[in-house]
Parts: C-alpha cells; structure tokens; sequence
C-alpha cells in the first residue's frame, strides 16, 4: 500500500495555481497508486447530464484521481473527466502542453469556466478529439485562453488558467462534466463526420460497449 500524499499546490502571485513543477513524479505517483479504467464513448447516458458536485474529500476521491490518471495514461489522453470512466462526480484530471510547450498535471473538482472579457477571447480553430470519441477529431473554434474555478483533492477553493492546447484542455473537460461533448459544438455534418470516423476507426485502449 502507497503512502497517500496530502498533496497540495502552490499558487503563483495571482492566486493560479502552480501545476508546471515536478509534473513526471506527481502524474507517476498518481498513476502507480491508480488502476487503469475502461473508457465510456458516446451514447453512454453517464457522458450527456450534468454530473454530481463532489461534496467528500476523502480517502475515496483521492482513489478514483488516481485511478483516472492512470487511465488517461492507459488512453494516452491529456484530460480525462470521471464520467469517461463511468463516475458520475464532478472531477477531471490532465496532463498536457500549454501554447509553449510547457506541461501541466492537475486536478479540478467541481470546475466552472470563468467568462472572460471579449478582448480575451480570441478563437482558436485548432483539431480537437476525445477518448469518449475514439479515433475522430474535428477542428473547433475555442479561445486560446481559459481559466477555471474550482478545488483541490483535499476541498481547498483553486483557480486554474491555461493557453493554447491546454486552454482548450480546460474548456473540453469542464464541458464533460456538465454533460457536454466537443462533438455537441459542431454542425450537423461535422458531428455526423466525426461520428463516421469513430465507427471506422479501433480504439487503442478499452472501451465500455455500450447497450
Ligand atoms: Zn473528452
């Protein structure tokens, strides 16, 4: 049995928190203490409403963040929500570049997007995918910025922000958990393309068949 670390991060000048340090032993840590879980894909009625806000900051929620980082290493993801392995709490995991290149590892429990004023808001038209869609992508317009609210494994209140890819990170998770996939923010036809991509591909990881 692995020693629970009670592990909190420290936050930079303007209150963000700071997920660039000791990003390769924090995920590892995570993912040794975790087991990798299946993935749940589109029609799974877990991935469409609104997850529960996470109210126990337990031993409990400490085991299912671990165990979704180890999934999403096992998925070779970048974010991973708990309801794409089937968990129906507000909480997602990530590991991914920023617009420099630089990695971020993290946790967000009860997330929410903090509107940002329209002088931040420049689109993005970047390809997007998602485990919960294996094998397709699509490009979709997002801000290249975004910050998140929320808290920590242990309930503190946090704020994340990331550029580039790991903005649209943010966003793409904190939809999750509000029931929403990216494939919900395209056109028809774009939606029915990437929905074609998914029954023509194989996944590399397991998924959770649905009924
Ligand atoms: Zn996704």
């Amino acid at each position: 049995m692995a020693q629970q670390e009670n592990e909190v991060l420290k936050v930079d000048g303007d209150g963000y928190v700071v997920d660039t340090e000791d990003c390769e032993a924090r995920e590892l840590a995570h993912r040794e203490r975790g087991t990798a879980r299946p993935i749940t894909v589109v029609g799974n009625p877990v991935l469409h409403r609104e997850c529960k806000d996470v109210t126990e900051f337990g031993p409990e929620l400490a085991q299912l963040i671990d165990d979704m980082f180890a999934s999403q290493r096992a998925a070779e993801g970048v974010g991973l929500a708990a309801n794409q392995i089937g968990v129906d709490q507000k909480v997602f995991v990530y590991d991914c570049p920023d617009d420099e290149g630089v990695r971020h590892v993290g946790v967000v429990v009860n997330p929410e997007l903090v509107d940002l004023p329209a002088e931040r808001r420049i689109l993005d038209d970047s390809n997007e995918g998602c485990l919960s869609v294996p094998t397709a992508y699509a490009s979709l317009a997002r801000p290249d910025y975004a910050e998140v609210t929320g808290q920590d494994a242990q309930g503190n209140p946090i704020k994340v922000r990331g550029t580039g890819y790991f903005a649209r990170c943010l966003q793409h998770e904190t939809d999750h958990l509000h029931g929403f996939l990216y494939i919900d923010k395209l056109s028809k036809r774009d939606r029915k393309d990437a929905l074609r991509q998914m029954a023509e591909g194989t996944p590399r990881y397991e998924t959770v068949p649905n009924d």
